[in-house]
């Protein structure tokens, strides 16, 4: 491994010099154990501990088939879904594997004891499959997460809609929070030249969400001059939603839980910020019973930001706790776009205030090829940043999920894999002076950037 390490951080990664290089037998992997899929047992969500369950193990590299790469991961990030299936939940991953692994040869390789985790990478590809022309040994890439086999064609419009559609390192096995990830070949986009190893794994996941969930035509088609209600504007999929509607000429009214979450808001241009812990919103008085009172009094604060104007785009994915708020607040003919339930996936709302008003609810999940391509190509034009806080290194992977868990974390959290440290990676050395501002406003909790 040391080779493929010195070959990239010395900047020798000629196709042919990076083909020359031997393929190790096997790689540090961060990976969950089947055997310990039942291990949180009757805990309530919250004492479900990532710290527990993620392990550091040293793994066989897989074989490379057809249309597949190899790719030597520098850095990775930590997703939400590393803490869904690092505390098991709604169901361990390994139901994944297994049904994933039922579909042929190829397919079983996925169906391990282990799984090992991420859905994020960036790095340098080492090997290519039969069949793969668009990528080389060499290639700085990132990967999106999205697996389809495309043999139906209901996936033949909108990639998203293959009935094999399956998120890589959560629904698939080799993920990114490794030395080594296995990845579709059609998954690889070019890495942004400008940008660190850690500070380019880090926005795929959530930033290829937030796009399709607000700008795609398949999400809320947002237009310039919409308002639009972000929840948890400072976290991962949030502090993209909001540099997503900044740059499209619309209006974020975010909602954090913390005057230094406000802070991270207002550093990316954010105007309208709402406090949700200062201000005591409490839609549920009980398990049972929601409050209409508190979803209108949120109503009048988010008026009193906008100078009388109701949203035209709700950005949810806060699930259970909030969901009858965002559609009561959501203006008349407005979109409320969801894409997860984090508090809870049973949504009660009064739908005297949809159909009445000729709102829409929209689902929206992860992000089709041409999504991801596009929410890539903001990155690689730098009119959307980063939003790196801490990185850990790799073995450090379970703390990482953890303060993910516990709301600790800022924007993204990054992850060193192959990088010995942070700051390497940078090929556009001119378009990062450039950009370098912009950079160091986007990362919150570190020092500048170099
Ligand atoms: P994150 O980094 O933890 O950010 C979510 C933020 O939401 C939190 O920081 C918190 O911000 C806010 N929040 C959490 N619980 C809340 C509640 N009960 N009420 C109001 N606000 C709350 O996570 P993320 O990466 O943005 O992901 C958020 C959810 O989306 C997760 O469930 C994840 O699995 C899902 N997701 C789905 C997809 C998809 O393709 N379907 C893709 C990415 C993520 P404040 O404390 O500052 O308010």
């Amino acid at each position: 491994m040391k080779d493929i390490v010195d070959a990239v951080v010395s900047g020798r990664t000629g196709a042919r010099d990076i083909a020359a290089l031997r393929l190790p037998g096997s790689y540090r992997a961060a990976t969950l154990h089947k055997s310990e899929a039942g291990m949180f047992e009757g805990m309530a969500t919250a004492d479900k501990d990532p710290r527990k369950s993620i392990h550091l193990d040293e793994v066989p590299v897989p074989e490379v088939g057809p249309g597949e790469a190899l790719v030597a991961v520098m850095a990775s990030s930590i997703n939400y879904n590393t803490v869904w299936s690092a505390i098991f939940e709604p169901v361990p991953t390994f139901a994944f594997l297994e049904r994933y692994g039922r579909r042929g040869e190829l397919a079983r390789r996925h169906d391990l004891p282990y799984h090992v985790i991420g859905s994020d990478l960036a790095g340098v590809v080492l090997r290519t499959g039969p069949g793969v022309t668009r990528w080389q040994p060499g290639d700085d890439v990132v990967a999106h997460c999205l697996s389809v086999e495309l043999e139906s064609a209901d996936g033949h419009g909108d990639t998203m809609l293959d009935p094999e559609q399956r998120i890589w390192g959560y629904e698939t096995n080799f993920g990114g929070l490794a030395e080594i990830a296995l990845v579709k070949s059609n998954q690889l986009m070019p890495k942004p030249g400008h940008l660190t190893w850690e500070e380019a794994a880090a926005p795929g996941l959530v930033n290829s969400t937030a796009y399709r969930q607000l700008v795609s035509r398949n999400g809320a088609a947002m237009k310039q001059g919409d308002n639009v209600l972000i929840w948890g504007a400072s976290g991962g999929l949030g502090s993209y939603a909001t540099q997503l509607v900044l740059s499209g000429g619309a209006t974020p009214i975010c909602v954090v839980s913390s005057e230094h979450k406000a802070a991270i808001c207002r550093a990316m241009g954010a105007e309208a910020v709402i406090d949700r812990s200062a201000e005591g919103y409490r839609f549920w008085r009980d398990e049972h019973t929601q409050d209409p009172k508190e979803w209108k009094r949120f109503g009048a604060r988010i008026r009193e930001l906008t100078g009388g104007e109701d949203v035209d785009i709700v950005f949810e994915h806060p699930g259970r706790e909030t969901f009858g708020a965002s559609v009561y607040v959501t203006r008349k003919g407005g979109t409320v776009v969801t894409c997860a339930s984090t508090s809870g996936y049973t949504h009660e709302y009064d739908n005297r205030y949809l159909w009445m008003s000729l709102k829409r609810i929209v689902g929206t999940h992860f992000a089709n090829y041409r999504e991801s391509w596009e929410a890539n190509r903001l990155i690689a034009k730098g009119r959307i940043h980063p939003t790196l806080s801490r990185v850990h290194p790799l073995a450090q992977a379970g703390q990482a999920a953890y303060d993910v868990h516990r709301n600790l974390h800022h924007g993204k959290v990054g992850v060193l894999c192959l990088a010995p440290r942070e700051g390497l990676g940078v090929r556009d050395e001119e378009m990062r002076a450039r950009h370098l501002d912009a950079i160091n406003r986007f990362r919150t909790d570190r020092s500048p950037a170099g």
